[in-house]
């Protein structure tokens, strides 16, 4: 990076400018496990800070790469051109929890779960849930559209976002959406923003909306001989009109993973599991408990557990949290995919992935959110065998070739950062990308923010 430039910035931040080789590591990764080097991180602490830092970006030409907790699966948060690695940690305020009209304006580097714990002391509830909630930041949340357990019945973080501050690529500062429940003037730039990946705009505060925290909750695990009998229990407790807050599938192998780490008793011939909630009003919960144990029955469930009291939900989330933890003693690289299938598609799927499996020679363990037709596809090597890794990204790729074949999506809640770019055109077609390049263009003419992200040819900033 230009020296005049590093010396700009220095200026401006003082010491909350980092360019020690030692901060710049702490910087370089995210959950994919790949690494990057930053020429500097930046620290700014309000949106006026973040808007002349772009603005000095496109002066100098460097790129500036917004980054939360770096616990993204996509690389959205690599400085893969080098560049800034701006950090939104200093800019973590709730700024507001407005309990008449019911909504949160919180600044990007709030944990999601101190925005959760906010609103649960007034009796409100923030419903996206990503497993990552202890660490990821609502800014990562927002630019990755996260999911989590509850998005089957309360949808995924745009269902909560109604407006946003961002500066543009530009270094315009641009107020979106509204702070209401109805708002319908020009074209949606929130939802624009929503999901973009840092690439569009830096979020420097959003309006969030909230809702009633339910009354009570209560956990069913639902054990079945194979996943084709599970996924038929998924549809049909669609079928049933209850709609559960989780419905989450896993296949033999999770399981052993789970085994693996807490010893749970399980009978004989369990091949996968479902793991439900339903929360609401206490009639209401004891009524759809009773009818979803039922409903998986009679889809053959070996055996069902129910629990309504706090210990006994949590003894059965534990098997649900212990399958990452177990995934690790599995093998040491996983290539985790996010695929999502139409729910009818959910037992061919499982079904393609077992012959997968087999003909690729690679071990595949498969959870998640069956409730929205969204497998956790992990495809698990050792990372030291460069046939087995060739192998590996084959099935990647057929993966994503059937999954856009049944009518899915390739990314469900990770985006598509570089992990996914080389397979964006199999899904959304040459227009859909071309479209997309001339609306970043738009947001953002130097191709300052987050270069390289998204589209497979991105280049580093334009001179
Ligand atoms: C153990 C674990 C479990 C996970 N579980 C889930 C899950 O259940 N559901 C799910 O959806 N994801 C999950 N994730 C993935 C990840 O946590 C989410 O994508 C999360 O939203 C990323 O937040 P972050 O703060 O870490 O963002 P980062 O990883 O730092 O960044 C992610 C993207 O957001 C951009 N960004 C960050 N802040 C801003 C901002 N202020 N303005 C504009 N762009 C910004 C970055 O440039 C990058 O493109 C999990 C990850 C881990 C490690």
């Amino acid at each position: 990076m230009d020296p005049k430039a590093l010396a700009a910035l220095g200026e401006l931040l003082g010491d909350r400018l980092r360019t020690s080789l030692e901060t710049r590591i702490c910087y370089s990764y995210d959950a994919t496990g790949k690494r990057f080097l930053p020429d500097a991180v930046a620290h700014p602490v309000d949106a006026e800070e973040v808007r002349r830092i772009v603005l000095l970006a496109n002066q100098h030409r460097f790129p500036v790469v917004p980054r939360g907790a770096g616990s993204g699966f996509s690389g959205g948060s690599l400085p893969v051109h080098g560049g800034v690695v701006l950090s939104t940690e200093r800019m973590d305020r709730i700024v507001a929890i407005d309990t008449e009209n019911l909504y949160a304006v919180v600044e990007p580097g709030v944990v999601t779960e101190t925005l959760k714990e906010e609103a649960r002391r007034r009796g409100l509830f923030y419903p996206p849930d990503p497993a990552s909630l202890k660490f990821s930041t609502i800014g990562g949340n927002i630019a990755e559209c996260s999911g989590g357990m509850c998005a089957v019945k309360y949808g995924v973080t745009r269902d909560y976002v109604l407006g946003l501050e961002a500066v543009l690529g530009t270094g315009e500062l641009v107020r979106t959406g509204v702070a209401t429940v109805k708002g319908v003037v020009g074209y949606d730039l929130t939802r624009m923003l929503v999901g973009s990946e840092g690439t569009l705009g830096i979020v420097t505060r959003a309006t969030l909306r909230l809702v009633p925290l339910p009354e009570t909750a209560a956990t069913m695990l639902a054990l079945f001989s194979g996943n084709r009998e599970a996924a038929r229990a998924v549809n049909a407790v669609v079928a049933a009109r209850v709609t559960p807050s989780a419905m989450e599938l896993m296949d033999r192998t999770a399981i052993d993973c789970v085994l693996a780490v807490v010893p749970i008793p399980l009978p004989e011939g369990t091949g996968s599991a479902l793991l439900l909630e339903v929360d609401g009003p206490a009639p209401s919960v004891a009524r759809d408990a009773e009818r979803l144990a039922e409903v998986c029955r009679s889809c053959g469930a070996i055996e069902v557990r129910v629990a309504s009291d706090a210990r006994g939900r949590e003894e059965l989330w534990k098997m649900r949290r212990s399958i990452s933890p177990g995934l690790r003693r599995l093998a040491p690289v996983k290539m985790n995919e996010d695929i999502v299938v139409p729910r009818s598609r959910l037992a061919d799927m499982f079904d393609f992935l077992a012959g997968l499996s087999a003909r690729k020679r690679v071990r595949i363990v498969n959870f998640g959110h069956a409730g929205d037709g969204n497998i956790h596809v992990n495809v698990m090597t050792s990372g030291t065998d460069a046939d087995e890794t060739r192998r590996a990204e084959e099935a990647v790729e057929e993966v994503f070739r059937k999954t856009v074949e049944v009518g899915g999506t390739i990314s469900g809640e990770h985006g598509i950062g570089i992990a996914k770019a080389p397979f964006l055109e199999m899904e959304v077609g040459p227009l859909g990308v071309s479209v997309m390049k001339r609306l970043k263009e738009c947001f953002d003419p130097n191709g300052i923010l987050n270069p390289g992200k998204i589209f497979l040819s991105e280049a580093a900033v334009r001179p």
